[in-house]
């Protein structure tokens, strides 16, 4: 006499699952550009990516970042951001620090 078990032992198979960010919430939104799955609050949704991808975003443009900017720390690329001695500086603090106090 055989006793069926069943369909097994049950699967947690989370359709949606959880935000690979905070792992918390459910993700209800995938970034395009890390394939992420991530909650609401995790996703910058005027730039359309996760905030991981902000974070390592140029603020200006979008584009991968090669730095931080020395002054205001906001992640910037290339284009946007020049060498100021072994520092890196963002246009916007490039040209406030230029009309501002900055002293031959
Ligand atoms: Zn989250
Ligand atoms: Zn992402
Ligand atoms: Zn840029
Ligand atoms: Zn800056």
């Amino acid at each position: 006499m055989n006793l069926n078990e069943g369909p097994g032992p049950g699967r947690h198979d989370f359709a949606s699952g959880s935000c690979e960010i905070c792992g918390e919430n459910e993700a209800v939104i995938t970034c395009s550009r890390c394939g992420r799955r991530v909650c609401g609050l995790d996703f910058d949704w005027g730039r359309g990516v996760c905030l991981a991808c902000r974070d390592t975003s140029c603020y200006i443009c979008g584009d991968y970042s090669i730095a931080l900017c020395a002054l205001c720390g906001r992640p910037v690329c290339r284009r946007h951001s020049s060498r100021v001695g072994l520092k890196r500086v963002c246009e916007d603090c490039l040209s406030k620090s230029r009309l501002g106090a900055l002293g031959p």
